[in-house]
């Protein structure tokens, strides 16, 4: 995958956060479950894997927000308190990784996503490239979409 070099910078719609990533991601996917339907208010959501010590908010602060998923776990989403833009969050089992939503990036032209999950319950209209991995629902393994990426 060829893409930038880092950092890559963002922020919510408002301005009043802004964030910069500082180390390249671990997976860019799109998600198509019901929850990331309606967190993204639209289709499906884009989910790009960063380590947690690559974000650095540069201005403002996130509100946080907990929910639990179906599974159990709590997850906890952090989004910008003026606009309500989601940034991105952290499963609770991980001290690791952050989920992030690369739409909020300034420049957005470079992400393609190597994996739509839960393709089983994609919008009728939604058609996928022929070289994207597809999965009917969750991958086996959370790190078959970081071997995805490493190999794209
Ligand atoms: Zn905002
Ligand atoms: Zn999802």
């Amino acid at each position: 995958m060829s893409i930038p070099a880092p950092p890559y910078e963002g922020g919510c719609q408002c301005g009043t956060i802004r964030y910069r990533i500082t180390a390249e991601p671990l997976t860019v996917y799109a998600c198509s479950c019901t929850e990331c339907q309606r967190q993204a208010g639209g289709a499906f959501n884009m989910s790009m894997i960063i380590r947690q010590s690559a974000l650095e908010i540069s201005k403002g602060t996130p509100k946080e927000t907990e929910r639990v998923s179906d599974a159990g776990n709590r997850i906890f989403g952090y989004f910008c308190g003026d606009c309500g833009n989601r940034i991105y969050h952290r499963p609770e089992q991980s001290n690791a990784i952050f989920v992030f939503r690369p739409g909020t990036l300034d420049d957005t032209s470079w992400l393609k996503p190597v994996a739509m999950v839960w393709a089983s319950s994609a919008q009728p209209w939604v058609t996928l490239p022929e070289d994207m991995t597809v999965f009917e629902k969750g991958p086996e393994r959370f790190d078959q979409l970081l071997e995805l990426w490493a190999k794209a």
